[in-house]
């Protein structure tokens, strides 16, 4: 009989968030795969529940461990695995272990729980029926625009992770790409005492944490999606492709013979527009 690997979320902030099934699943493992061991020692502790054989499943180590895994349960051990707190996978290490039980023909069973994006989706006010989970975008403000500027006409409320000493510059991002109008909600600390939901436009909110010195907390930032329609989309695509143009010293004529194939638009108005943007 072959054992089962089990993907248990724990609390993002609240001990007893921990699902009963997922008490009992910990309590009767083979071996808990752990992002670190000492993080779920002290939950078990907390929760009053026994110490329980644990191997650290990390980033750097995942792609080994895995093997390892998946090996105790072809010999039909039961595993579990967690991260440090919330549903792993989701911008937590598991994925290759998952891959790799699934390749080798391993059952996996994934418990619901805890997950700072869906919880700060469900709270934040904005549409949740469509949304886009982006994770961490990159540190550097070149590759984080371009991230957001690839969206810029996404219709899908994006949910993000920021760290706190980065959110400011997130925001200001945000700011920049997509307009300081959008609405953005940033929520702290969920499920703690502390919890906090700031709700605003990118404006209000990049002002409110400016003022926070240093911003303390984890944070969940939810991004309204794109509110235009088909065509403003269309035309703002447009606008930004003249613009890039233009800043490139291409000439308001080349740019015209260029784009009025490709776009449906009056030449004239092509012209007219890569001119406004020559002479800023
Ligand atoms: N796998 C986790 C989950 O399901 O929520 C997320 C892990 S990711 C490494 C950690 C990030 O999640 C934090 O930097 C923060 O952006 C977000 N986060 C975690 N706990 C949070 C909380 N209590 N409130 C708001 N955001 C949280």
């Amino acid at each position: 009989m072959r054992g089962t690997l089990f993907i248990v979320p724990t609390p993002i902030g609240q001990p007893s968030d921990l699902s009963p099934r997922g008490v009992e699943v910990l309590s009767r493992v083979a071996v808990i795969a752990a992002e670190d061991t000492r993080v779920i020692a002290a939950l078990l502790r907390e929760l009053g529940l026994p110490s329980r054989p644990a191997v650290s499943t990390h980033d750097h180590n995942e792609a080994e461990r895995a093997a390892g895994l998946v090996a105790r349960m072809l010999a039909g051990e039961d595993v579990a695995l967690v991260s440090d707190a919330g549903t792993p996978l989701v911008s937590d290490p598991g994925y290759r272990v998952v891959v790799a039980a699934i390749d080798a023909g391993v059952p996996v069973v994934v418990l619901p729980g805890p997950c700072a994006a869906i919880t700060g989706l469900v709270g934040s006010g904005l549409p949740p029926d469509r949304f886009l989970f982006l994770g961490f975008l990159p540190r550097d403000e070149g590759p984080r625009a371009a991230a957001l500027e690839a969206r810029r006409f996404e219709p899908a409320t994006v949910v993000l992770y920021e760290a706190p000493h980065r959110v400011v510059e997130l925001l200001d991002t945000v700011r920049r790409v997509l307009g300081g109008g959008r609405r953005v909600v940033v929520a702290r600390s969920l499920t703690k005492v502390w919890e906090e939901w700031i709700r605003g436009t990118a404006d209000e909110v990049a002002e409110r944490f400016r003022a926070e010195d240093p911003v303390r907390g984890e944070l969940t930032v939810v991004i309204e999606g794109f509110r235009g329609d088909a065509g403003e989309a269309e035309a703002e695509r447009l606008d930004s492709v003249i613009r890039g143009l233009a800043e490139a010293g291409v000439s308001p004529g080349v740019i015209r013979d260029v784009l009025a194939d490709v776009y449906d638009r009056p030449r004239r108005e092509i012209y007219q527009r890569a001119l406004g943007y020559r002479n800023r």
